[in-house]
Formats: C-alpha cells, sequence, structure tokens
C-alpha cells in the first residue's frame, strides 16, 4: 500500500464485532486482555469499552451520577447500534481507579468492591437485554503474568 512519509495505511477490519469487552485503562492489561479475549475465548472482533476502572461508573450511581449516565448511554448506544450478542466484562487486582474512589464503598475494600461490581452490573444488562450472554472475568496478578478467572452471577 502506497504511503507518503505523514500517511499510513492499513487494513480495515472486516469482521463484524461479535461483543462489547468492557475493561478498566489499567495499561499493563490491554495487551492480555486482547490476547485472552481472541486467543482463548476465540472472539475475533469486538467493540471494546475501555476507562478508568471498566464498569465502575456502572457501580457508582449513587455518588456519581453523571458518570453512570455517561457510560450506560455508552454501552447501551454501542449493544444497539451493532447489535451485539454479548457482553464481556473484566475487573482486575490492584487497580488504582477502585483504589481512588475508595472514600465512597463505606468501609469496603476497592478490590472487594471491584469484583462485586462485576455480578451487580451483569444482572442490570441482563435486565436491560433478557437474551444477551454476560460474561465476567477477573484478572489477577501472578508474579510477571495476568491470571483469568471467570466470575458466576446469578
Ligand atoms: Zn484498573
Amino acid at each position: 500500500m502506497s504511503h507518503t512519509p505523514d500517511t499510513f495505511v492499513y487494513p480495515l477490519d472486516q469482521h463484524p464485532a461479535e461483543s462489547m469487552v468492557i475493561h478498566c485503562a489499567d495499561p499493563r492489561f490491554q495487551v492480555p486482555i486482547r490476547r485472552f479475549v481472541t486467543e482463548s475465548l476465540g472472539v475475533k472482533n469486538y467493540l471494546p469499552i475501555i476507562r478508568g476502572g471498566g464498569v465502575h461508573a456502572l457501580g457508582a450511581k449513587g455518588y456519581a451520577p453523571r458518570e453512570f449516565d455517561t457510560l450506560w448511554h455508552q454501552v447501551t448506544f454501542m449493544l444497539d447500534l451493532f447489535k451485539l450478542p454479548e457482553v464481556i466484562i473484566f475487573g482486575h487486582e490492584d487497580c488504582r481507579w477502585y483504589q481512588n474512589h475508595a472514600e465512597h464503598y463505606h468501609g469496603v475494600d476497592p478490590a472487594t468492591k471491584c469484583k462485586t461490581d462485576l455480578p451487580m452490573v451483569a444482572l442490570m444488562l441482563s435486565e436491560a437485554y433478557p437474551t444477551m450472554t454476560i460474561r465476567l472475568f477477573w484478572a489477577g496478578i501472578e508474579g510477571e503474568n495476568v491470571r483469568f478467572e471467570k466470575v458466576t452471577f446469578e
């Protein structure tokens, strides 16, 4: 493909997105999560929602209603627009975003809050989208690796 020194060309991804994947912006986890989703879960293409804390804002309606509304609107807009049948949500160990908002958790430690937000958000989504497949994963740090564990709900 032709390019000038200031122009670069890459092919569009032609696979339709099969899932929405929501996770934190923490740079330590971007490549491991993408690899896990594509290599282990076999999802060829997905729509990523990447923000501080992943779904954090969806568990913060009480003290951060605007952040809740913004993320909920983004998630539902994209699910509807691309008619996605599945949402995959990650929480992770040592989340700085969750730690930074700990004053709102009424004494619950940030890792526990992060872990318990996953099934809570899954139930919220399944109420809005009864046929949606929802998968939850916890990304733990093991030495120099990330270990993914399925989180159950309902
Ligand atoms: Zn994080």
